[in-house]
């Protein structure tokens, strides 16, 4: 859930960061929540994409460590629909390329199962390894 941060320089340097990686004005978000209401996959995430755009806006970076920015699929359903025009899919994708530059791999091809590596579409695979390691 997200909290009320006092802003502090740590707080107001990984908002900056996110804001210049995601090239959004963050700031714009004014918590209507239109788009957790059309998200598809929002029944999986930990957090919703509005509280997302929340915690970054508070410059809280324990945002990454929320199921959401991993889940978010990039469907551009919120995009949309969003009033401001905002792309909560490029801050979800800023707070991945941040985690990643840590050297952090959220999957690891040796913990998938044989049998799934041979039925999965390679094409989905490929996908997966871009945007989730490092
Ligand atoms: S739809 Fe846009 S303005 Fe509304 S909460 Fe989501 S990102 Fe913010
Ligand atoms: S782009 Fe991400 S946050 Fe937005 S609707 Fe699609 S999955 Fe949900």
């Amino acid at each position: 859930m997200p909290k009320k941060l006092l802003l502090n320089d740590k707080s107001v340097d990984f908002f900056k960061k996110v804001s210049e990686l995601s090239g959004e004005v963050i700031t714009l978000c004014d918590q209507c929540g239109t788009c957790s209401g059309g998200c598809p996959i929002i029944d999986e995430m930990d957090i919703s994409p509005s509280q997302l755009m929340r915690m970054v806006m508070l410059g809280d970076e324990e945002v990454m460590d929320t199921k959401t920015m991993w889940l978010c699929a990039t469907c551009n359903t919120c995009t949309v629909r969003c009033p401001r025009e905002l792309d909560v899919s490029k801050v979800a994708e800023a707070l991945r390329q941040i985690k990643l530059r840590q050297s952090f791999d959220k999957i690891n091809i040796d913990k998938i199962p044989k049998e799934d590596l041979k039925e999965l579409p390679q094409i989905a695979l490929v996908g997966a390894f871009r945007r989730l390691t490092s």
